[in-house]
């Protein structure tokens, strides 16, 4: 037994290290061919493709399969059923694509197999999250004062940024929810656009405090919250704003908003996921302005910035506050000397998410960050431009990355959509504004070209044709 037992110990080493060379070469063969093909493919897999993942439905195994014969059948059966949000003519939700400068960065990172937590775990790590977030708050215009921690997505963010301005507005009345929890705390109000994304929603109940606190703000014609029909309220308040509506693409007058506020009661958060971006860019600043008066911000890395899956940023003012909500106990924060990571999200153990966001940002510099958003923004306005010339409806004109677009009425509005995705040219989403069905087109991918976007616009308008 013991003797067995050591030498497949010793096999196990031996075959270790060359073996793992073997595979990263063999997957960046293979992760190159995908990418090279990712252009000129339909941009949602075939049916037989999807057919082909019950290649994957069997029991475990009972034994061990060689590495190379996994990542060979994870290529030849995983690869054709992916959906090609890299390729320059996904169009949908609000996917960002992918930078070959971030993904070669994730690759080398998942080389080093760091642990972000804390410094003594990883100094590159620790130093690169530092550096990205100081990149961050100054890119997007937000306080000097501000930091910005890394997390899973405007999800988490937002979640992180809200909780963090819940204890902060309820510590300011004399209650320290760290301690006490919010078993009879004092009520905190919640202002909300009414236009607020769903995830938001899901904070709230998450984070204790509920939908049913939500006295809405209402919005205007394009979603954004009116300044003059902001609920007022007594005692410790979130107000919940958001850069960037999901489906116009359209923000909040903040700085109307925020003028009308107690700053003591009141927290502002905004949620940015996308549209703080726009901020990074000069010619798109004045749609999200006064943005930087909050007090925290939820961003995305993989929407705008094309990192890759997953990255978010959470921001906040003051970092005290963040730590206040999100530092582990003293025995553990005592271990991190300098920021900690870990202290400054939900998570202890974590990716270096910073890794690729540095690697982005290093490489496109400020004026890249900012001629990619515009580009976008560019082709957003083009993509109104020639789908209204086909005879088509722009229900609000693009000032950022985001169309809304029918054609005609809901029910053949519906069947564009479906025809277009299944036609295979490009891939747009259908969504309901103010009570009418629209196509969504977001402009996310940092590889789309002008010639893609014609090439789109020409292959929804002849859908349109064939099902209209
Ligand atoms: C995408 C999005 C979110 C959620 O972000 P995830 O990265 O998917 O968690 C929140 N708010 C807005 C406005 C978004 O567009």
């Amino acid at each position: 037994m013991y003797r067995a037992g050591a030498a497949a110990a010793r096999s196990c080493e031996n075959r270790g290290v060359s073996d793992t060379w073997d595979l990263i070469g063999d997957a960046a063969r293979r992760a190159r061919a995908y990418l090279d093909s990712t252009r000129d493919v339909r941009v949602a897999p075939p049916p037989v493709a999807v057919d082909g993942l019950a290649e994957f439905d069997h029991r475990l195994p009972d034994g061990p399969t060689p590495g190379a014969a996994t990542i060979e059948h994870l290529d030849r059966f995983g690869s054709p059923a992916t959906v090609h949000t890299n390729g320059g003519r996904y169009f949908g939700f609000v996917n960002g694509g992918t930078s070959p400068v971030g993904l070669a960065a994730a690759t080398i990172a998942g080389a080093w197999d760091q642990n972000a937590a804390l410094p003594v775990m990883s100094p590159v790590a620790a130093r690169l999250d530092e550096i990205a977030s100081r990149w961050i708050v100054d890119l997007l215009g937000l306080p000097e004062t501000a930091t910005a921690s890394f997390c899973a997505g405007a999800s988490v963010a937002n979640l992180t940024a809200i909780v963090t301005g819940r204890d902060a507005v309820l510590r300011r009345v004399g209650w320290d929810p760290a301690e006490r929890g919010l078993a009879g705390a004092p009520q905190v109000a919640v202002v909300a656009s009414e236009e607020i994304h769903t995830s938001v929603r899901k904070a709230l109940r998450v984070a204790g405090i509920g939908t049913d606190a939500i006295l809405p703000i209402p919005t205007d014609l394009f979603g954004r919250a009116r300044a003059d029909a902001v609920p007022v309220t007594e005692g410790p308040t979130l107000v919940l704003l958001q850069a960037g509506n999901v489906n116009t693409g359209y923000s909040d007058p903040f700085a109307e908003i925020v003028d009308g506020l107690d700053r003591e009661r009141c927290w502002v958060h905004v949620d940015g996921a996308f549209g703080l971006w726009a901020n990074a860019a000069p010619e798109r600043r004045r749609f999200v302005s006064g943005v930087e008066l909050a007090d925290s911000w939820a961003v995305d890395g993989h929407k705008w910035l094309n990192t890759p899956y997953d990255c978010g940023v959470t921001v906040v003012a003051h970092a005290a506050d963040l730590e206040a909500s999100m530092a582990m106990d003293a025995a553990y924060a005592a271990a991190g000397e300098g920021r900690s990571p870990m202290n400054l999200g939900l998570q202890m153990s974590q990716a270096a998410r910073a890794v690729p966001v540095w690697a982005i940002l290093a490489s496109l510099g400020r004026s890249g960050v900012a001629e990619l958003v515009e580009r976008c923004c560019v082709h957003a306005e083009r993509f109104g431009l020639l789908l209204e010339a086909g005879g088509a409806e722009v229900l609000a004109p693009p000032v950022l990355n985001q169309v809304l677009v029918a054609f005609g009425d809901d029910d053949t509005t519906d069947r564009v959509v479906l025809g277009v995705q299944g036609e295979g040219t490009c891939w747009m989403g259908a969504t309901t504004w103010k009570g009418r069905r629209a196509m969504r087109i977001s402009v996310s991918d940092m590889s789309t070209t002008e010639t893609d976007v014609d090439r789109s616009a020409a292959a929804v308008l002849q859908v349109w044709d064939d099902v209209g």
